[in-house]
């Protein structure tokens, strides 16, 4: 019965604190990408796993989509997080490989993209471990950060992740500045929020299991740019979510491309990879002094 689920906020996190910016930037730009290549689409529907022209979307990736993403990162000088499965480390070490070689993070996103589903720990520590396994195996990696596959998630798995060494998660949407998760055990990690606005499978990608039409290049644009300018001028974090099978694809590449010139002509972005604003994010917790110490402090001196 519906009435017998407790009024109360989903989230316990207070909101977020407003840390600075490092080297007084306004506002971060986080590039991250998602790195599903087939496993996204087994994970939908294990039958999938014959079906070779459903699988092709995801073989794009591999084949064009993360070449093609590796040389516009370069061109742009910007270091990007890529979540990659275990899965994807696994059947395309090589496309992988050439990610850590751009000098780029790599975080944890499962290992078959396994969608989570609260009630069910036992399969997603499975996941969980298998994807660890696989990125410490194949790209010599310990992620730190961890983006939910098909964004979901529940307590246990967020202690679960904590407990394994995550850092950061990039998958809640409740806010525009990361902030710390709290657990009923005590502090979990920080999130880094997402917003759907900035996912690009939602404009780009049309399947026949899913037809829909596509998002042209100024309704896509016009988005982004409107949602990372307020964001800017709120002083957040525009977290991105691309799909290398999305954005790898000529035209989608191109809206891409125009946006990452559209974010360039700021002087006062951070561009950041998750990895560097936990960095940042923790460095400021540790500097924050409680009042009382602070005066006991400078009576003393010290
Ligand atoms: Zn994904």
């Amino acid at each position: 019965m519906t009435h017998d689920i407790p009024a109360k906020p989903a989230n316990p996190a207070p909101a977020a604190p407003l840390f600075p910016w490092p080297n007084g930037a306004r506002c971060a730009l986080f590039p991250g990408f998602d790195v599903d290549a087939e496993s996204v689409w087994i994970a939908g529907d294990r039958r999938n796993a014959e079906r070779l022209v459903t699988l092709s979307y995801g073989g794009y990736e591999a084949r064009v989509g993360i070449p093609k993403i590796l040389e516009l990162l370069d061109r742009y000088a910007v270091k990007a997080t890529f979540f990659v499965t275990g899965w994807t480390a696994e059947a395309h070490p090589a496309a992988c490989e050439a990610i850590v070689k751009g000098g780029h993070e790599i975080a944890h996103h499962g290992y078959l993209h396994l969608r989570p589903e609260p009630g069910d720990l036992a399969t997603m520590v499975e996941e969980v471990d298998r994807g660890f396994d696989a990125l410490k195996r194949i790209l010599g990696v310990t992620p730190v950060g961890y983006r939910a596959p098909s964004g979901e998630n529940f307590t246990e798995l967020l202690q679960l992740l904590r407990d394994r060494g995550i850092r950061y998660s990039s998958s809640w949407r409740d806010d525009i500045r990361p902030y710390r998760h709290r657990l009923p055990d005590g502090a979990g990690p920080i999130e880094i929020p997402v917003n759907y606005s900035f996912d690009d499978w939602n404009f780009g990608m049309s399947h026949r299991t899913s037809p829909r039409a596509l998002f042209g290049r100024e309704d896509v644009l016009s988005i982004w740019r409107d949602e990372f300018d307020q964001t800017r001028e709120w002083g957040g974090v525009a977290t991105m979510v691309m799909h290398p099978q999305v954005s790898g694809r000529p035209m989608r590449f191109r809206i891409l491309e125009d946006f990452l010139k559209h974010v360039r002509q700021y002087d006062d972005v951070w561009w950041a990879t998750g990895r560097e604003i936990t960095d940042h994010y923790e460095a400021c917790e540790r500097s924050i002094t409680p009042p009382d110490v602070d005066a006991e402090s400078r009576a003393t001196g010290a």
